[in-house]
């Protein structure tokens, strides 16, 4: 399997030679030259496989330069029960007949993200220790992405962690997540400033390309195509679990920010997995609902992005997109880099037209929705679900056919939003045991002024 760039870089690339890279060069997303099929035969012989089982024969249909029994031995310490929580690891609650939750968040930062970062902790530590090099991660995070990476990549040989984040501004709870890991190799810097200037320091470094070379930063962000690989998996593992038969259909919703999970979603619906629909949900922050309503893909200015009680889910920009566009255009790369040379750009009506046979549908959800529909949920269920999974149930029932199951994946767990629960439902929800009073932990963190050059003197003391 080789990979192309959206935006028509001629090299074919393996897995391995993208796995520690961002963009192509071109400034384009890798996608893999073709998507492998699976037909109902091969479902039926998945049908049943452990987790860790089920992603080997999935990554091995886009991996062909790790050796099977390695790829096989980096799964199996992945996915385990002891990480999260699980013998099914993505296990699925029913909650009313056709209705199901898919948990996503049992693993160690209590969010989806670490399905695929934990998985990208033990591939960069392998790939490194294969290639004898070290890698000095440098990221801006405003809460989930960072604290994932974190504890992907805590106590890995050759990996360090700068993670940038806005002083003061993260929950409680998100900073004791953060803060309190000690280990060597994890570097919290807290930013005096907002998200964006932490965003702009980690492109004023990695624009500077001798210093970028000299002490080989890397980022881990959501185009990494290793970690939509990762996702993929659970669409199938939801699948099987919400189905019987190898050619039922069934839908999935999903809270989306980045169109990096739902992309997954289109991955594993182009390999020939029974899937309808697509639901994509998202908050006040539309972008993309937008474009799936009107065919007008209008990027936000940073002034114009709400700060929301879904707060993974505020974006401006939806830095996967390009790659279901690419799809959707037949894989013309040059229709695409003229299209993402603008911030904002409408597709013709023939192309808007193609959409459905993708399998799209979208709408969005307000505060007001969310505590309806946590208050709902608990008042029906008994289930406490987190905001950004209440923006996916919303959506989800606004499109609901009969007959068709539809799969809500869950991307967080309550305790991390603990303030908007007690909104809806006047109590606090619970917290998994391992999370209990880490607010008291020691915490190390390194307090700096929204200064590039600052942050520089620092990687290099410390990478
Ligand atoms: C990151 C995140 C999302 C959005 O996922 P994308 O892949 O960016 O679309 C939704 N919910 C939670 C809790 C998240 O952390």
């Amino acid at each position: 399997m080789k990979y192309i760039s959206t935006r028509g870089d001629a090299t074919r690339r393996s897995f391995c030679e993208i796995l520690l890279e961002g963009l192509a060069p071109d400034g384009g997303l890798y996608l893999p030259e073709q998507y492998p099929k699976v037909g109902a035969e091969t479902l039926a012989k998945w049908r049943g496989l452990a987790y860790h089982e089920l992603a080997f024969e999935i990554l091995s249909l886009y991996i062909d330069d790790i050796p099977a029994a390695d790829l096989r031995a980096l799964v199996t310490q992945t996915y385990t029960m002891q990480v999260f929580g699980t013998r099914q690891i993505v296990p699925l609650r029913a909650l009313e007949p056709g209705v199901y939750l898919e948990a996503l968040s049992n693993g160690p930062t209590l969010a989806f993200k670490d399905m695929a970062m934990q998985l990208l902790g033990n591939l960069f530590e392998y790939e490194l220790a294969r290639r004898g090099q070290t890698l000095n991660i440098l990221g801006a995070t405003s809460g989930d992405t960072g604290s994932a990476a974190e504890y992907a990549m805590r106590g890995k040989t050759g990996v360090n962690v700068f993670m940038l984040s806005p002083f003061g501004r993260m929950s409680p709870f998100q900073q004791a997540q953060m803060f309190s890991l000690l280990d060597a190799n994890i570097h919290n810097i807290a930013i005096e400033g907002v998200f964006d200037d932490c965003q702009d320091i980690v492109k004023a470094v990695s624009n500077d390309l001798d210093f970028k070379r000299k002490h080989r930063i890397g980022t881990v962000n959501s185009i990494n195509w290793a970690r939509l690989l990762a996702q993929v998996v659970y669409y199938f593992a939801g699948y099987f679990q919400a189905t019987t038969k190898d050619d039922e259909q069934l839908t999935f919703a999903v809270p989306t920010g980045n169109f990096g999970n739902i992309c997954a979603g289109h991955v594993a619906r182009m390999m020939g997995l029974p899937i309808r629909q697509l639901v994509l949900a998202t908050n006040e922050n539309n972008v993309l609902d937008e474009f799936f309503q009107t065919g007008t893909y209008r990027v936000r200015a940073a002034a114009e992005t709400r700060e929301t009680s879904s707060p993974s889910m505020d974006i401006s920009k939806a830095s996967n997109f390009e790659r279901f566009v690419f799809d959707l255009l037949g894989r013309d790369a040059e229709r695409t880099r003229e299209l993402f040379r603008s911030v904002t750009f409408t597709i013709t009506p023939a192309e808007f037209a193609r959409i459905p046979g993708y399998g799209f549908v979208s709408g969005s959800s307000t505060h007001a929705d969310r505590l309806a529909t946590i208050r709902d949920t608990f008042a029906r269920f008994e289930t406490i679900i987190d905001t950004h999974t209440a923006d996916g149930l919303k959506v989800a029932r606004e499109h609901l056919t009969a007959g068709v199951p539809t799969i809500v994946l869950e991307t967080a767990l309550p305790a991390k939003f603990a303030e908007t629960i007690v909104e809806a439902l006047g109590r606090e929800p619970e917290r998994p045991a391992a999370m209990r009073g880490i607010e008291s932990l020691p915490k190390r963190c390194e307090v700096m002024a929204a200064d590039a050059a600052a942050v520089k003197t620092f990687i290099e003391a410390h990478a």
